[in-house]
């Protein structure tokens, strides 16, 4: 469902971010990419949604090519992607509900939604996708007045109520506490097993890595150095 073919991206300063990158990631598969800070994981993720622009190759996702993907097909690809940072990227002073709900922005008309107007039937989505995440009571506060933790789950609900396919999450965990990291990376693994979403989530952790994913991509320099199954992983590699 997604593929790279010899990805590569070269920053306009000259940095080599990815070095001709082949990979295939099946529907429903739970990858995890790891590697040192600087390893080019975040480079690899970005590329996906085309949050920056790679430099050679191609990436398909469901075979058709987001690279060369213009205007209206560009965003329906978009929409198939929610995306997972490790700042969260909520409104702060907005409502829980209103940041779930920026997850349906795609699927109505921008002056519509700017003006916060949004369909019943939205809202329960939201409210679902809350419920899912166990933080359905938390829908009507404001999303600073959450943990680190319970706003990393509103920002998963965010990813479910667009309808993403495809969940990126760069480093979802890397602020947040032990026992947390565990409770989030749990909901990203039963959301992936209950929904199929196809998730790929970026670590710095190969423990973690090792817990959690049936596949782990290892990235040093920009370069795949390792893609099988977690048993075979190694902190060598
Ligand atoms: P994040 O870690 O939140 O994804 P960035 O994607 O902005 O942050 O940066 C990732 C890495 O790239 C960091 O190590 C940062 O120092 C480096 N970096 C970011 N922008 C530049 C730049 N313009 N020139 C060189 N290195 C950069
Ligand atoms: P990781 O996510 O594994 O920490 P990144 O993908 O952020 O690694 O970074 C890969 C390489 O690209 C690093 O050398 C980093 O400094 C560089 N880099 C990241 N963003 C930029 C940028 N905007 N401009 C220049 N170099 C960058």
């Amino acid at each position: 469902m997604i593929e790279f073919k010899n990805v590569s991206k070269v920053y306009p300063n000259g940095t080599v971010g990815l070095k001709d990158i082949n990979l295939k990631i099946d529907r429903g598969d739970f990858v995890v990419i790891v590697g040192l800070s600087g390893a080019g994981k975040s480079t690899l993720l970005r590329s996906i949604n085309r949050l920056h622009e790679i430099t050679d190759g191609e990436i398909l996702i469901d075979g058709k090519s987001i690279t060369a993907a213009r205007g209206k097909s560009l965003l329906r690809i978009r929409r198939d992607i929610g995306m997972i940072f490790q700042n969260f990227n909520l409104v702060k002073r907005s409502s829980v509900l209103r940041n779930v709900l920026s997850g349906r922005v795609g699927y109505h008309s921008t002056i519509r939604t700017l003006l916060g107007l949004f369909p019943k039937q939205d809202i329960e989505l939201a409210l679902t996708a809350l419920d899912r995440v166990n933080i359905k009571e938390k829908a009507y506060s404001r999303a600073d007045e959450l943990s680190g933790g319970q706003q990393q789950r509103v920002s998963i609900a965010r990813a479910l109520a667009q309808e993403a396919k495809i969940i990126l999450a760069d480093e979802p965990v890397a602020s947040l506490d032990p026992l947390t990291t565990r409770q989030v990376m749990d909901d990203l693994k039963r959301i992936n097993k209950e929904l199929g979403i196809t998730t790929i989530v970026n670590l710095h952790f190969i423990d973690l890595a090792r817990e959690y994913a049936t596949r782990v991509i290892g990235i040093r320099d920009g370069e795949v150095v390792f893609d099988g199954p977690v048993e075979e992983a190694t902190d060598e590699k």
